[in-house]
């Protein structure tokens, strides 16, 4: 089957009786130009050197980015929740060697200890509507793979590569922002799925940065605390939040990581003083 053919994906459903289930955020890619877009922005951050990348892909589908990045040579884990679709994958690719099918949630995935994210160069996905941004913030805290490249809701793009002072500055971003730089690398017409979605989607690429690497556990967990609370109040000045604990009368999204960071190691010397 060509799975950028929408006549031919739709012809399988029938056949198959299998219905898109929009619970589970099933819209299928159904074009060509926007499948090889994504494809190569998440391969390049990989070095050259890696011959056969370990990609990991959640939510493969019916396998389209799957069957591409199996053609480029890619060592790919598929981490799929669907049973009717994880059960499939593997036959219909034609059982290659270098794909691991997995069924199951990739929430349970990524908390498994045993699943190893170091192992893989880069994540590629074209992630559930419904599960993405969680599944995006489990996979930046555990800081696992080197880059992450997905398809998610514009709005989603945004709010991760939201800097400070924007409207669309929230957790997202700065959660992501601690330890990747996140680049949107373009658009992706709602009319590129099938079944159509309701809104446009964007491809974004996180790249892993080392600057906060020597930022410890025990700031990292103080760090999610305080912004998860600064947030939840985000039209508060932030010394009306943190009474006796911050003076300032600066509001959670005006603030940028390195000012929250700041904040962080202050809050520590304070405590231990
Ligand atoms: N990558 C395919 C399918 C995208 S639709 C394509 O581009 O065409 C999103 C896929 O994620 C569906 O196959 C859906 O069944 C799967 N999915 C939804 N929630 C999931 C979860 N929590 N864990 C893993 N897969 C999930």
């Amino acid at each position: 089957m060509n799975l950028t053919s929408p006549s031919q994906v739709k012809a399988w459903c029938i056949e198959n009786g299998f219905h898109p289930n929009k619970t589970m955020g099933q819209n299928f890619l159904i074009d060509r130009n926007a499948l090889l877009g994504i494809v190569d922005a998440g391969l390049k951050p990989v070095p050259v050197e890696k011959a056969a990348p370990r990609v990991l892909e959640i939510g493969p589908g019916l396998g389209v980015l799957t069957e591409e990045l199996l053609s480029r040579g890619c060592l790919v884990t598929a981490v799929e929740k669907d049973p009717v679709l994880a059960g499939r994958l593997k036959a219909a690719l034609g059982d290659p060697e270098a794909l691991t099918v997995v069924a199951g949630d990739a929430l349970d995935f990524i908390a498994d200890g045993s699943s190893n994210l170091s192992d893989f160069d880069c994540m590629v996905s074209n992630l559930p509507y419904q599960a993405g941004t969680r599944i995006l913030l489990e996979l930046v805290q555990s800081r696992a793979p080197a880059s992450i490249t997905v398809l998610v809701q514009s709005e989603v793009a945004e709010r991760l590569a939201a800097k400070e002072g924007s409207k669309t500055r929230g957790l997202a971003g700065v959660w992501a922002q601690l330890d990747y730089d996140v680049e949107i690398v373009r658009k992706v017409a709602a009319s590129c799925f099938w079944p159509r979605p309701e809104i446009g989607s964007s491809v974004v690429r996180l790249v892993r940065h080392d600057r906060n690497a020597g930022f410890s556990a025990e700031e990292r967990e103080i760090f999610h605390k305080l912004t998860k609370k600064a947030f939840e109040h985000r039209r508060k000045q932030l010394g009306s939040i943190f009474k006796d604990m911050i003076q300032s009368t600066a509001r959670a999204e005006e603030l940028s990581n390195e000012d929250w960071i700041y904040l962080v190691k202050e809050l520590m010397n304070n405590a231990d003083a």
